[in-house]
């Protein structure tokens, strides 16, 4: 195929070296799905502990003397056919951790941390590397904020940049007394620009400077003009509006897929499914006669997480079990043991992160719960679309975009493919178990909502596209 052009991704996660949440997914994702439009990608992110290992045959590619009280090598090499590079700052990455906190809590010189990735990745586009030059330079989220604003104020060279927006909730807040040592323009420092409360905000320097703003749905893109969705930046949005759109992630539906599980299953055949449900029991200890429900998830208020205690009894009663699979807030990782002791049978707990037994719980379970208070995109949902497990959802962002609820007309239509619920409380999410509840007892329509559920295109094509077009009028 014919190269239209080349993008250099910048993020601080990517599918399969380093995930924390739906953000590595996709920027693990996007390489495969724009390389099917003729766009070259390659992904830079921070080397952080024992990530060089995974990378056989590496490439020193680019080599930065001064960056935060050390060099920084970026090396490149393949990892599963992604063309990755990494940011090898020993001083900065190599610490026993997560990426973004260690044992005490959030690491003190993040904003230097990823200003050192951003600055590096601004410098690269530029002056190209490798024999390669980028025309476009797309940064995710507040970790790589800075690199739109470093091609801004330092020259971009004629690179394109695009800020995607994952979640705007994290937005990499630094003091104002900051601005030198982050190599940013004090004459940038007001309102209009920088300035965000009193300090700088990475996800705010990218938004202000970005040639185009993008997020992860087109709801969650419209939500963000409002204040209880933009969480301070929803002015920024606003001035930025023309520049915005929202493209909605995909899944890799190689990965997703019920035929390449050991219990393989189709829209057509479906006993698979059967047994991986009766296998799930077994792992679980759980015995329902109704729906067996699942949640995968960050235990966070984010995810409405809080509401399950409040809704769960009745929806036990009613003849529904559930099975959680997460971690995060211990006072709520608590509440969800406290669930799993009052309703021994119906209720399992499984505190941790465990990719093999989300796959088992998506191909077992017969629903898949997400009551998000917000959900720029969500990825959860689009699964248990693929497995025919039906999603549950708050009607938000990317939820609202990609689920269609069994209303009466939905399913006169017979274009249904779960149930949603508005507003995110208790009463509604209640409400919602009761109609899974009853769709689940009329076994005609359900397997209906679960055929129409598996045809559902939650693949990258589209959303490639979309990318790729709007690359396209970034070319100089
Ligand atoms: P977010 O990025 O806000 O956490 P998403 O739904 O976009 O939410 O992405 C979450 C991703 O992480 C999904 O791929 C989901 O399956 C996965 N995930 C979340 N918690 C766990 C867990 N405890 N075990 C396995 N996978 C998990």
């Amino acid at each position: 195929m014919e190269i239209r052009g080349r993008v250099l991704s910048v993020a601080s996660e990517c599918v399969p070296l380093i995930k924390t949440g739906g953000l590595a997914d996709v920027v693990g994702a996007l390489p495969a799905a724009l390389a099917g439009q003729g766009w070259q990608m390659r992904v830079l992110i921070p080397a952080y502990r024992r990530l060089r290992d995974r990378l056989d045959a590496m490439d020193e590619v680019w080599r930065e003397p001064n960056l935060w009280g050390g060099e920084g090598v970026v090396y490149a090499g393949v990892i599963d056919g992604l063309d990755m590079l990494l940011l090898d700052a020993p001083h900065l990455f190599d610490r026993e951790g997560g990426p973004y906190s260690g044992p005490g809590g959030d690491w003190w010189d993040n904003a230097q941390r990823f200003a050192a990735l951003s600055w590096v990745a601004a410098r690269m586009a530029r002056a190209g590397f490798d024999g390669w030059k980028p025309d476009v330079l797309h940064a995710h989220d507040w970790q790589a904020g800075f690199a739109p604003a470093y091609l801004a104020y330092h020259g971009s060279g004629g690179v394109g940049s695009v800020l995607t927006i994952h979640n705007i909730a994290f937005q990499g807040w630094a003091p104002a007394a900051q601005i030198d040592d982050l190599r940013l323009p004090r004459e940038a420092f007001h309102p209009g620009a920088l300035e965000y409360f009193g300090g700088l905000c990475s996800l705010k320097a990218g938004m202000v400077t970005a040639d185009r703003i993008t997020t992860v749905s087109p709801t969650y893109a419209a939500e963000l003009l409002r204040p209880e969705f933009g969480m301070g930046l929803e002015g920024v949005i606003r001035a930025r509006a023309a520049d915005v759109s929202g493209i909605l992630n995909g899944v890799d539906i190689a990965v997703w897929s019920p035929e390449a599980e050991p219990m393989p299953y189709s829209a057509k055949k479906m006993t698979g499914k059967a047994a991986a449900r009766a296998a799930l029991c077994v792992e679980f200890g759980v015995q329902v006669a109704g729906p067996l429900a699942i949640v995968v998830s960050r235990l966070t208020d984010q995810k409405g997480i809080d509401l399950l205690p409040q809704v769960v009894p009745d929806f036990v009663a009613a003849g529904g079990g559930v099975i959680i699979l997460g971690s995060g807030d211990p006072a709520l990782e608590a509440a969800m043991r406290g669930l799993e002791a009052r309703f021994p049978g119906r209720v399992a707990v499984r505190i941790g992160y465990d990719e093999a037994l989300s796959h088992r719980l998506f191909s077992g379970a017969d629903a898949v719960l997400v009551p998000s208070r917000f959900e720029p995109c969500g990825l959860t949902q689009m699964y248990g679309l693929r497995y025919g497990t039906l999603p549950v959802v708050a009607a938000v962002g990317g939820l609202a975009d990609t689920v269609i609820h069994a209303s009466p007309a939905a399913l006169r239509a017979g274009v249904a493919t779960g149930v949603t619920f508005h507003p995110t409380d208790a009463v509604a999410f209640g409400q919602a178990l009761r109609q899974l509840c009853a769709l689940h007892a009329d076994a005609k329509t359900w397997a209906r909502v679960q055929a129409n559920a598996m045809a559902a295109d939650v693949g990258w094509q589209a959303s490639a596209a979309a990318y790729a077009a709007l690359y396209d009028g970034l070319v100089r």
